[in-house]
């Protein structure tokens, strides 16, 4: 807190709210009101918290003492950290080359030392006296061999001589949990504690969202004392226990806000969607050059059904990749199309899209296709073009059309449109697929495709109001894919063996990806597709998992080291990522297609749906950098026709490191939901949200989803059990208020993501 007066600085952070308790706040006060701009502005810029509910929602990361002082030797360099330590020794000195003073203090936790240094303080020499135990915070960096908080805020703990005399008393004092706050450089953790006591001083009764007797069967306590115990606990029992009721809570909550949506989506009237039986479909199946699996006869028939009811239809296909999604969701258009409608179906990326119409045109035939008129509508086109395609949308003449993100806008309108396609759901937010259904007079059936196989609790957390389908068997004839780890820490020699092995497949005639985290060496995260894809390119160093190296490969450096190698001379090797233009990548796409290509260095840009039937290697650079889920849909773009797949994941990490554990996990099973499961115990639940609802932060507090399965099971019984009796949630007003609280934060955080 540079500058702050010495008089002033016990209350710390410059934000930190007066201490009067405010009269009639209420869970829709806004903190802004509660405690004036100044913290109500950093709050909502790193938290999105916005009013009371919000805040009290912001629950701490973990419980620190001041008897207990945070090991020195587990701070993370480069982190911001909170810590508790007790001042070891202080002093002051004069710069040398300029006027004015450091003040340098050492703190410990008993063992290492930790200094702290202020630039023209003077004062904090006369603060932080040695003995003296508080909690610090700031970012630790690296000094002379030292570690050290440059700045650091901190909050010491009242002075030994205001700690209780007697025995009992000073024990409970030392082990009194103080609750640590997930915070930033703005807002402190001792400001976010401040400002929630305000609030909960000024928060009067609270009506309980759960019913009593759904509260007494898990003997959980009423939410205001719950709110009161996580906070402000007295001891270590006191948020445990506070800790159960809202993790519950939030559980029963979020499963009545899908049960409902869920309810109410069936409640709506729609057209149904029969074949007839001279008619495209029937055709169709009749030409096909494969029999179906009996996975996609299955979901055929669930789709079949849906279709047919005048209930719209919700339903999630998930299937590995190659598994054959696209036959199916064709054959629910097909069925759309033979009853006089049109279809829509969403591809995440440009490039996918372009993939989406060539595939389709090629399987439906010329003769369909010139009946069904399949198109592109994606933000890409030319003024000329674009008008063509609306034309082809809204005149009906176009039965399937196929686009991005543009498909959402408010210059599409559809002739009548019975069925959305949502290809690969994680790139999609459920807002975007609400935007969709309303683009029909009635409400069209929605179907969404995923690869990513979804673990049952995340199906019923973040899906929880689409039915699932699954399919589970590859169609017969794959190959399948050889996975090796090339772990460079150890066996630096097989960097030069990856490209010698990949001349091998490219001179039995078979094509290759070599796939890099980055663009180019300024470029230092996959650029996205313009508005086209969110989620393109997040290689995992980003979100908070570390990388083995400091800078990777890049495609721009890659593809000039590979077009010098003798190994690899005459390969034709082109670049693809979302730095070029559509144009380009669907040229470079097309080309490789037709075999006119050999070697695509790429971004994830290939990730989804990509499929070559001829490719038969990947090569994934510094795979460390990419999510389990991710690297196993790289590798699904190998190993899709006759040919054998092979895919080396190349690493720097060390062998026991996490990062290097993802790899080998990978490299370990093609199980979709074998890899799904152990990338959510591997990784934080944030990310697996995060990743897989677009709609940005994780909206989940201390729901757990790859531990507390049996919780969310529970917790949605009993909301099913309440909804089914009382839809609208009339008899519970405050669980009405919850659910109502919830839904208005997921679409802020929507909002807010932009
Ligand atoms: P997904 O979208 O699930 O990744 P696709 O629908 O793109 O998979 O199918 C992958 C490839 O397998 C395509 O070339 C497709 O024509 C082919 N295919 C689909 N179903 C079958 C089947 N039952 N038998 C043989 N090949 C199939
Ligand atoms: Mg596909």
């Amino acid at each position: 807190m540079t500058g702050t007066p010495p008089a002033d600085h016990h209350h710390s952070a410059a934000a930190a709210p007066l201490s009067v308790p405010a009269a009639g706040v209420t869970l829709d006060t806004t903190v802004q009101a509660l405690a004036g701009g100044r913290t109500a502005t950093p709050l909502t810029k790193a938290f999105g918290i916005v009013t009371v509910g919000d805040l009290l929602n912001h629950y701490p990361r973990r419980y620190a003492r001041r008897g207990e002082l945070t090991a020195v030797s587990e701070v993370p360099q480069g982190e911001n950290v909170t810590l508790v330590g007790e001042v070891l020794s202080v002093e002051r000195r004069s710069m040398k080359s300029r006027s004015g003073s450091i003040v340098e203090a050492r703190i410990s936790d008993g063992h290492g030392i930790l200094y702290l240094t202020f630039f023209n303080q003077p004062w904090r020499e006369r603060d932080l006296l040695p003995g003296r135990r508080g909690i610090f915070t700031g970012k630790v960096t690296a000094y002379k061999s030292n570690l050290q908080l440059a700045h650091p805020d901190y909050e010491l703990f009242e002075q030994a001589s205001d700690a209780p005399t007697d025995f009992d008393a000073q024990q409970r004092w030392l082990e009194a949990p103080i609750p640590i706050y997930p915070a930033t450089a703005a807002v402190t953790t001792w400001t976010i504690q401040k400002t929630i006591a305000l609030a909960l001083d000024g928060l009067g009764a609270l009506p309980d969202p759960l019913p009593d007797e759904i509260r007494r069967e898990r003997r959980l306590v009423g939410h205001r004392q719950a709110l009161e115990q996580v906070h402000r606990p007295q001891k270590d029992a006191s948020w445990l226990q506070a800790r159960d009721t809202l993790r519950f809570t939030e559980a029963f909550v979020l499963q009545c806000a899908l049960v409902q949506q869920h309810s109410a989506a069936r409640e709506r009237h729609t057209l149904a969607r029969t074949p007839r039986a001279d008619g495209f479909l029937a055709h169709f199946d009749a030409g096909l050059p494969f029999t179906l699996t009996r996975d996609q006869k299955i979901v055929g028939a669930e789709i079949a059904q849906d279709l047919a009811s005048t209930s719209p239809m919700n339903r999630l296909v998930q299937g590995e990749v190659g598994s054959g999604k696209t036959v199916v969701a064709l054959r629910a258009m097909l069925a759309v199309a033979d009853s006089g409608g049109q279809s829509a179906l969403l591809a995440p990326t440009e490039v996918l899209a372009a993939q989406h119409l060539r595939s389709i045109v090629h399987m439906l035939g010329p003769d369909r296709a010139a009946e069904l008129r399949p198109l592109l509508l994606t933000g890409q086109l030319s003024a000329a073009e674009r008008k063509k395609a609306l034309l082809g949308t809204v005149s009906g003449q176009s039965r399937i059309v196929i686009g991005t993100h543009a498909l959402l806008g408010d210059a599409v309108s559809f002739y009548d449109l019975g069925l959305v396609v949502v290809d690969e759901q994680h790139r999609f937010g459920v807002e975007q697929r609400e935007t969709l259904r309303q683009k029909g007079d009635t409400p069209p059936h929605v179907l969404v495709l995923t690869a990513t196989p979804i673990p049952r609790t995340i199906a019923m957390t973040v899906f929880g109001d689409l039915d699932v389908s699954t399919i589970a068997e590859l169609p017969s004839g794959r190959q399948g894919i050889e996975s090796f780890v090339v772990p460079l820490a150890e066996k630096p020699a097989w960097g030069l063996r990856v490209w010698t092995r990949l001349a091998e497949e490219l001179a039995l005639g078979r094509q290759a990806f070599v796939v890099c985290s980055a663009i180019s060496p300024t470029v230092r995260e996959e650029g996205e597709e313009g508005a086209d894809d969110p989620g393109e390119g997040t290689a995992v160093s980003a979100s908070g998992h570390p990388a083995a190296k400091a800078r990777p490969t890049t495609v721009e450096e890659l593809i000039v080291e590979l077009r010098a190698k003798p190994a690899l001379a005459g390969a034709r090797i082109a670049p693809l990522h979302g730095r070029m233009t559509s144009e380009q990548k669907d040229l470079t796409m097309r080309a490789f297609a037709a075999g006119e290509l050999d070697l695509l260095v790429a971004t994830t840009v290939i990730e989804v749906g990509v499929d070559v039937p001829n490719a038969s290697a990947m090569v994934v650079m510094d795979a460390d950098r990419f999510g389990v889920s991710q690297l196993h849909q790289l590798r699904g773009r190998v190993g899709r026709g006759a040919v054998p797949g092979l895919c080396l994941l190349v690493t720097e990490a060390e062998a026991e490191s996490m990062a290097r554990q993802r790899v080998e996990t990978v490299a370990s099973t093609l199980d979709g939901f074998e890899l799904a499961q152990a990338d959510l115990e591997l990784r934080r639940e944030g990310d697996v949200l995060g990743g897989l609802q677009s709609g940005g932060r994780s909206s989940l507090r201390l729901l757990r989803v790859a531990t507390d399965a049996d919780l969310i099971t529970d917790a949605r019984a009993a909301a099913q059990q309440l909804v089914g009796g009382d839809p609208g949630l009339r008899t519970i007003p405050a669980l009405r208020e919850a659910v109502r609280r919830r839904l208005d934060e997921s679409e802020r955080a929507w909002l807010s993501k932009g």
